[in-house]
């Protein structure tokens, strides 16, 4: 299958233009990044409505929360596929439609931050059992998407929306 989508370091630049991420980190600092998320966006929606938003940027504080959370879990369920059936063709999404289709801008802080502290707990479980069974995705749009390629993309989406969420906070204190 030839790649008609570009992904990581050629789409946002190494380090990321936008968010700094480091492309060239382990596997294992990757997976440190993603376990960190929750604390991350509790300490930065802690005392905020979710319902915050930014000018430039279509989704609120917890749509944002809410599409990490979702991201890891799909994400996970994938990895476990693959590990479990042997399918290792995996289909992309689309964020937008499943940001519409589940409501994200209506969501509570709460409500998204749950979701990201238990998508994240089956995450860890699903790449680190993916990692020992040496899993090697191949995505309809990206191509050849190994374990560690996976947790790099997340640990990369996630840091990118605590930048976006920074930005949002830092409007809404403006
Ligand atoms: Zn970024």
């Amino acid at each position: 299958m030839t790649p008609t989508e570009i992904w990581g370091p050629e789409l946002y630049g190494d380090p990321c233009r936008q968010c700094g991420f480091d492309w060239s980190i382990s596997t294992e600092d990757a997976i440190g990044i993603v376990a960190g998320f929750s604390h991350r966006f509790t300490e930065l929606l802690g005392e905020n409505a979710g319902s915050i938003s930014h000018p430039e940027l279509s989704w609120s504080a917890a749509a944002y929360v809410s599409h990490v959370a979702d991201n890891l879990w799909i994400w996970a369920q994938r990895l476990s596929g693959a590990r479990l059936s042997g399918v290792l063709e995996v289909p992309g999404y689309d964020q937008d439609l499943l940001a519409q289709a589940r409501n994200y801008n209506e969501n509570s802080t709460g409500a998204a931050l749950w979701a990201l502290s238990t998508a994240s707990d089956l995450w860890q479980e699903s790449v680190n059992a993916a990692l020992a069974g040496h899993v090697v995705l191949n995505h309809a749009t990206v191509g050849r998407m190994t374990t560690a390629d996976v947790i790099r993309a997340a640990s990369h989406d996630g840091n990118h929306h605590v930048w976006d969420v920074e930005r949002i906070v830092a409007y809404s204190k403006a």
